[in-house]
């Protein structure tokens, strides 16, 4: 049999874009390499899923594939889950019952007892040929008049995004643009941080290359022996993996001003406090001890310094600690509907292209929205036909 449309990778945009052809005049078959589906989605979040936010934008992104609003701001993205939404003051979006497995579940149930699409778990695809031929890793061939690549990137491959993908969407003409760990922590120097180890604070931080401002994030930062983890690193990482010459500048008090930061360690020296100890109080200590070691000795030059401690970047951990992949299949190969300029019928969604969002629901939004822009142009196509 030749399939309509076979879905490589039942992951978050391989089972949205299934979801969305459910009980349509379309066949589907959909191969997945793991036992199950969607095993990262059901992990999203710390196991919450954040799925999307309410203020995505094109700003949000990265890449060379051009994500435009069209691509994002599909208003039914979350109607396929039959379930309420509700949002945190930061815009980012959940299942109201804050599990992750539930959108997994609803969209495996469209999925599995849709009369059209037939599913295909530990079904590993390692070739294919125009026309298309899918060549299982166990010997089989699947024809399909389309193909939709939904394989993922190279994120944490316990969830089987080992990055194998890329190779068959090469042997079409597609480039790869570098893969990079992107949500990630961060390595920095050790030698000012190393007495902090474990250490959480609370504060800004801003990203800059060359005096350039990158980015900016507040939230959690966390002391590690590598350097720096956290929501707010994890956030930050988005603008600085994969660049050179990066800084970070962490302010511990965004929200005090210098002028009264200076005003209590002024009172402090009058009440002759050691050197030392100037901070104390007004910051953890141990992290107020660290600042004081390279300080200048005036109150406002402390003050700068508990708004300004400056930490190189040196790299990110590995992609088995990463969300999400920098990079991917890039943008000049494909159109507006996600499909192949050079192979007619193949289309892609998801982290394998060279998208990536910032921290908060993007990536996610991005699976989804992408999913659901290459099965309009499926059923557009089927009825044109
Ligand atoms: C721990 C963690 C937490 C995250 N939390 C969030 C969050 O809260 N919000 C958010 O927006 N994003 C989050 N992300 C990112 C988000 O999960 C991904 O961006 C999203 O899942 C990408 O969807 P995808 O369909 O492209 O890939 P995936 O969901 O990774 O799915 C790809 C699927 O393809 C399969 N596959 C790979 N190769 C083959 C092959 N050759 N043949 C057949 N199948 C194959 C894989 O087994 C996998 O199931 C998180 C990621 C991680 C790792």
């Amino acid at each position: 049999m030749t399939y309509d449309l076979c879905i490589i990778g039942g992951g978050a945009s391989g089972l949205y874009l299934a979801s969305r052809l459910a009980n349509k005049n379309v066949s589907v078959i959909l191969c997945e390499s793991g036992e199950r589906l969607g095993r990262k989605l059901s992990a999203t979040g710390n196991g919450q899923g954040n799925v999307t936010n309410l203020n995505i934008s094109e700003k949000n992104y990265f890449g060379s594939v051009s994500v435009s609003d069209k691509l994002l701001l599909n208003k039914d993205l979350l109607s396929v889950f039959p379930m309420l939404f509700t949002a945190d003051k930061l815009g980012r979006v959940y299942p109201a019952g804050r599990q992750a497995s539930a959108l997994t579940d609803a969209l495996r149930r469209i999925v599995t007892t849709a009369s059209n699409i037939e599913v295909r778990l530990s079904s590993k695809a390692v070739r294919l040929e125009s026309g298309f031929v899918i060549h299982l890793q166990n010997g089989e061939k699947i024809y399909a008049d389309k193909l939709a690549l939904c394989a993922g990137g190279k994120a944490q491959k316990q969830f089987g995004t080992d990055g194998n993908a890329y190779a068959m969407a090469s042997r079409f003409g597609h480039k790869i643009s570098p893969l990079y760990p992107s949500l990630v922590q961060l390595k920095t120097p050790t030698d000012k941080i190393k007495t902090l180890k474990g250490l959480r604070a609370n504060g800004k931080v801003k990203a800059t290359q060359n005096g350039k401002v990158l980015g900016e994030a507040y939230g959690d930062i966390i002391f590690a022996d590598y350097g720096v983890t956290g929501n707010a690193i994890f956030a930050i990482s988005a603008f600085v993996s994969g660049k050179e010459n990066v800084e970070l500048q962490l302010s511990f008090l965004p929200d005090v001003a210098e002028k009264d930061i200076a005003e209590s360690v002024r009172k402090k020296i009058e009440l002759g406090y050691e050197r030392s100890e100037l901070l104390s109080g007004t910051l953890n200590n141990q992290i107020g001890r660290m600042i004081m070691k390279t300080a200048g000795s005036t109150p406002e030059q402390i003050a700068s310094a508990v708004k300004n401690f400056i930490l190189p970047v040196l790299g990110t951990l590995s992609f088995d600690y990463a969300q999400v992949t920098k990079g991917g299949i890039t943008g000049e190969g494909i159109n507006e509907n996600l499909e192949s300029k050079y192979a007619k019928g193949l289309y892609f969604a998801g982290e394998i292209l060279d998208v990536d969002g910032e921290c908060g629901g993007y990536n996610l939004h991005w699976a989804f929205s992408s999913a659901a822009v290459v099965a309009e142009a499926i059923l557009r196509n089927k009825r044109d036909i």
